[in-house]
């Protein structure tokens, strides 16, 4: 990239420069990344309110050679930006799958399900409904085992194709949940023809959950809205006994959080389990 300026597109603001120059950079470093397998999956469980876990989510890492863990907030733009994030996200998808297919033949695992977030570069593009099917076939699982977390971002393609491809998916057995609800800009007449399973409280409405009467306020109707729209509804981001007490009192009675477990790599969750079990 040292001679990459010569041909660049001329910035005149520096701090444009700058930002560019990074993006760039960072390009090529997520394609070196995905070449040299430097993706991990970290799991978080989800539990109960008896304290059960029902499953994990799959998270994404980045082990930079000379780098900390970077974060997904940090280059999944930059990976829906060069479409990386299409191998990547079907490489998920596919980790999540074998998971399962190993849980399965476990009698104390296979009640477990994954969740695996998709973005909206993945969902839109055509193969990606063939993909979880093929997926869902090599792995030989039971497709409600797998839960896909879709945003609201999806309803901007435009509410038909979005509702038709969530029924194939739907159709095929695979569970559905709507993460980061309430952050976006769909609208209630949307959320009822979506086929959904399941509404995701985000962490910013959990976080000041008990000091802030609009975030109360909002967490309050997210529940409301999964018992009348007949879906299940989890809270992310819980890290107290109080704001879980809280969520339990408004009827949220499935949660995701510090307070139970954070991310961790495969082998640590396999003990994780296995310590809650014994
Ligand atoms: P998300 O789907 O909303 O995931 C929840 C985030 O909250 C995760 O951040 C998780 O580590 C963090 N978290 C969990 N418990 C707590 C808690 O008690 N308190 C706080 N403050 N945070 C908690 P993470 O792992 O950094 O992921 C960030 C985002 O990156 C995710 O947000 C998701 O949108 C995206 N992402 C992660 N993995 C994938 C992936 O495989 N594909 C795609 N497309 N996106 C992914
Ligand atoms: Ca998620
Ligand atoms: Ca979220
Ligand atoms: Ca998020």
């Amino acid at each position: 990239a040292k001679n990459a300026g010569r041909n660049a597109v001329c910035f005149f603001d520096p701090e444009m420069q700058a930002v560019a120059t990074a993006n760039a950079t960072l390009a090529t470093d997520l394609r070196q990344a995905w070449r040299e397998n430097q993706f991990l999956i970290d799991y978080q469980p989800q539990v109960g309110a008896d304290g059960r876990m029902s499953g994990v989510e799959a998270l994404l890492r980045w082990r930079h050679p000379h780098r900390d863990l970077v974060a997904p907030a940090d280059f999944i733009s930059t990976a829906e930006e060069t479409s990386l994030i299409i191998p990547i996200g079907r490489w998920v998808l596919e980790q999540a799958c074998a998971q399962l297919a190993e849980w399965a033949r476990r009698p104390d695992r296979r009640h477990l399900s994954i969740a695996v977030n998709v973005s909206v570069r993945q969902f839109r593009h055509p193969d990606f409904v063939d993909e979880v099917m093929t997926a869902i076939a090599d792995a030989g699982i039971a497709p409600h085992k797998l839960k896909l977390e879709l945003t609201e971002s999806l309803l901007a393609e435009g509410i038909e194709v979005t509702v038709a491809k969530m029924g194939s998916l739907k159709d095929m057995g695979v569970t559905l949940s709507l993460d980061d609800f309430g952050m976006g800009y769909s609208s209630l007449s949307y959320l009822k023809r979506l086929p959904l399973d399941q509404l995701k409280i985000d962490k910013a409405f959990v976080k000041d959950i008990l000091t802030d009467a609009n975030d109360a306020a909002i967490a309050r109707t997210i529940i409301g809205l999964a018992q009348s729209l007949g879906l299940s509804v989890i809270a992310e981001g819980v890290e107290t006994r109080e704001q879980r007490d809280f969520l339990a009192q408004q009827g949220c009675l499935e949660y995701q959080g510090y307070l139970f477990c954070k991310p961790l790599p495969i082998e640590e969750l396999e003990q994780f389990i296995d310590r809650q079990a014994g």
